[in-house]
């Protein structure tokens, strides 16, 4: 089947929302959840799949809605079994996931021995996470980033984000490394993208990750990543119960503006003050991501300056030295420094880590996801094709406004 631009997107469309469309087509109500299967718990990449629907039906629901699917444009294997996926939107744009097999990861704020990331599930339990992308490009434009390069193209959908979970699902079926239908494990919002600049669309996503009839996530094996948009993190909290991870990634004002605009809007206290006020269930903590660039924010003043930032909070650091890109004129300290500082840490009685460098041969490590189909690129003006993430950009978005301080 063909369909048409300007449709709204099926995969997208909450439980409710297709229950109240099937009954608007005199269905049957046990129907909905039929279709929300289909698209959401065994991933169905077309009309043809969902074998169990009337056929009459699926015409019917395709004249209304449309089916996207991404699809694969690049995969790379790394040696460490990091699998990174570049994927193409139905207008012509990429997008990036990154498979990090046993739960640590590139970036992710998550190691295997951090148990309380985990709770409820066993000790051994093998983790497979996906870093999943929320945006085309990425407006906060912070400075050692290679994603922050391209600018923002456009917000991703509901369903294409939580579309990147059910291709990856199936390809990891497909080679054998994972049960079916659902390898994966735990997801991290650390892809491209600033998920919480696309607020509505990844809250709609996590929805439909998180729901019983699709891959059923639990809330306490999804985590999402901010730069510290302090308006949307208290959102987060109050609006879904998935964990928070921050890039701090600076213990000055005046450091972090320089490296993150997004400071110049909301500093450093007030980002933190709204951690603090972030709930937590007992045992759940807040990750600090931390990257380390040489001879800017990685000496032991900073380390000191960091515990005492972050005291108090339920917290652990995931310092990650920096990964360098094409054009970005920033160097990772040597590891003595690291671990210098790391060490600084722990004897304030900080939980750290040092990321382990994963996906490096295949440029799928934090910071490196990049790909063509920015705002300089000319695909993404292919006139007239609507896109499944579609309305406007969320306030502030293009450019994002970081005149002043505290606004907004
Ligand atoms: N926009 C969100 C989520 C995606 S970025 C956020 O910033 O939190 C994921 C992580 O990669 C962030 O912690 C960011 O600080 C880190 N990162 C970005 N560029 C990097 C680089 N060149 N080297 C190492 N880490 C980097
Ligand atoms: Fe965007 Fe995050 Fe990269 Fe900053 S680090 S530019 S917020 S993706």
């Amino acid at each position: 089947m063909r369909f048409g631009p300007g449709r709204p997107d099926l995969r997208g469309c909450s439980l409710s929302c297709l229950a109240e469309e099937l009954a608007r087509l005199g269905e049957r109500p046990y129907r909905a959840r039929q279709l929300f299967r289909w698209l959401h718990q065994k991933g169905a990449a077309s009309w043809d799949e969902m074998t169990d629907l009337p056929q009459e039906l699926r015409a019917r629901l395709g004249e209304r809605f449309d089916l996207y699917t991404l699809t694969i444009q690049e995969e790379h294997c790394s040696s460490d079994g990091t699998i990174k996926w570049k994927w193409r939107t139905v207008d012509g744009l990429f997008v990036e996931s990154v498979y990090m097999p046993h739960g640590d990861s590139g970036g992710s704020g998550l190691e295997e021995d951090d148990v309380q990331d985990d709770e409820g599930a066993p000790r051994n339990r093998r983790r497979r996470t996906l870093c999943v992308s929320s945006q085309v490009g990425c407006a906060i434009g912070c400075t050692f980033c290679m994603t922050g390069t391209m600018g923002l193209a456009r917000n991703l959908g509901p369903g294409e984000i939580a579309d990147q979970v059910h291709r990856a699902n199936r390809r990891l079926v497909g080679l054998g490394l994972g049960p079916a239908p659902r390898p994966l494990t735990n997801l991290v919002f650390m892809g491209m993208g600033e998920p919480l600049h696309n607020f509505e669309n990844v809250k709609s996503a996590l929805d439909l990750l998180l729901c019983q009839d699709g891959p059923n996530f639990s809330h306490r094996h999804v985590t999402v990543s901010t730069s510290g948009l302090v308006p949307q993190i208290r959102r987060l909290g109050e609006e879904t119960q998935v964990k928070l991870a921050v890039s701090l990634n600076a213990t000055t004002d005046s450091q972090r503006d320089r490296i993150m605009p997004v400071n110049r809007r909301y500093p450093l206290a007030e980002l933190l003050q709204a951690c603090r006020a972030f709930p937590m269930k007992q045992g759940r903590r807040i990750t600090f991501e931390y990257v380390l660039l040489r001879g800017v924010n990685d000496a032991d003043a900073d380390a000191e300056r960091l515990a005492k930032l972050i005291a108090g909070i339920p917290a652990k650091v995931n310092l990650i030295p920096y990964n360098d890109g094409p054009g970005l004129s920033f160097a990772a300290p040597e590891p003595a420094r690291v671990e210098a500082f790391r060490d600084r840490l722990v004897r304030r009685n900080v939980t750290a880590v040092v990321r382990k460098d994963r996906g490096q041969d295949i440029a799928a490590a934090c910071g490196q996801l990049a790909a063509e189909g920015g705002p300089g690129d000319p695909r993404r003006r292919k006139a007239g094709v609507e896109h499944p993430g579609n309305g406007p950009l969320a306030p502030g978005a293009l450019p994002l406004s970081l005149e002043g301080r505290g606004q907004g």
